[in-house]
């Protein structure tokens, strides 16, 4: 028996040593497994810390190459969203102002972000700030582009409307130029070459041929050719969109009511019938019920000089058809 029991056990019988000994074996059993592990734990973490292991070395130098290329992703991501930017200014200033549609509002293209719960998770890592910056980039970036591809959509559906819509406005000379001798008169008021009196011309003349080929001057349907009070043989075609053109003193039709028509097709012959002084074609211009200078519908077929030219010729005073 050692010392170290009877110490602890100084005053206690001979006859209880044999028990309370086992039970303070024990203890010490326990308390050495104890120091073994404190003491081990510590030598572990004292390694740890202290010593760099290969393998750590190579977890070091892994973790500053993924920070790296964290931070070039970052950058990638900050010139993607200079590109995107510059696809939005596109989109509001010029695309949306040609086909005269809204700019898409802010709110609408930086909706959704702000929340601060998203991110939670990724805060806990190392360099968070650096992978939630990444990680909330990529999204806003997602979600413009999403925004970007609708506005393109709803463009893409505007300009086929426009396209639908240029095509029944009139927009050509319903005489070809190479058949047209000069224009006689234009819109406004003129002295009437019959009664020789002032009164308002509500279109314009046409000199040219006897028969010679009328073209419709936008897509639409004919809807009537009949002879019609001082107009003579006269055709209407509905252009839709509220347009409407007529053409007067015809000779005859090539088409029948009811017929669709697309621009620069042959429609008439050019004539002389109704209250005319001369072969020509008296071509009107309605827009929503209304008489407008057919000058400002030629837009197709004239250059800024022909357009000079033909102004100046509509606007003399000299003889009238009617
Ligand atoms: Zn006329």
């Amino acid at each position: 028996m050692r010392k170290i029991y009877s110490l602890f056990n100084r005053d206690t019988e001979p006859g209880n040593r044999a028990r309370y000994g086992l039970a303070q074996r024990f203890l010490l059993l326990l308390r050495r497994v104890l120091l073994f592990f404190v003491f081990g734990g510590l030598s572990f973490l004292f390694f740890y810390l202290m010593v760099e292991t290969p393998s750590m070395r190579e977890l070091q130098e892994e973790n500053s190459k993924l920070l790296s290329q964290y931070k070039i992703l970052s950058q990638r991501l900050d010139d993607a969203m200079e590109v995107m930017q510059n696809m939005q200014e596109r989109d509001d200033n010029m695309y949306r102002v040609v086909l005269n549609a809204e700019p898409v509002s802010n709110e609408v293209r930086n909706a959704g972000y702000g929340g601060t719960n998203r991110y939670d998770e990724l805060m806990n890592m190392d360099n968070s700030q650096l992978v939630v910056q990444t990680t909330q980039k990529m999204d806003m970036l997602a979600k413009q582009i999403y925004i970007q591809i609708k506005s393109f959509d709803e463009l893409v559906k505007l300009s086929r409307e426009q396209e639908e819509y240029l095509r029944h406005m009139p927009a050509i000379q319903p005489i070809s130029n190479r058949d047209l001798k000069r224009t006689a008169s234009g819109y406004g008021r003129r002295i009437d070459p019959v009664y020789k009196v002032p009164k308002f011309h509500n279109g314009m003349d046409f000199s040219c041929d006897m028969r010679t080929p009328v073209y419709a001057t936008a897509d639409g349907k004919v809807v009537s050719t009949k002879w019609k009070q001082g107009y003579g043989w006269t055709l209407e075609i509905d252009h839709g969109y509220g347009y409407v053109t007529r053409y007067a003193h015809l000779h005859s039709f090539t088409v029948r009511p009811g017929r669709n028509v697309v621009r620069g097709e042959q429609i008439a012959l050019s004539g002389n019938s109704g209250k005319s002084t001369g072969p020509h074609l008296h071509y009107e211009v309605i827009v929503k019920g209304r008489h407008v200078n057919p000058i400002n519908y030629y837009f197709m077929d004239l250059d800024a000089d022909g357009y000079d030219e033909m102004l100046r010729m509509a606007e003399n005073h000299g003889k009238v058809f009617d």
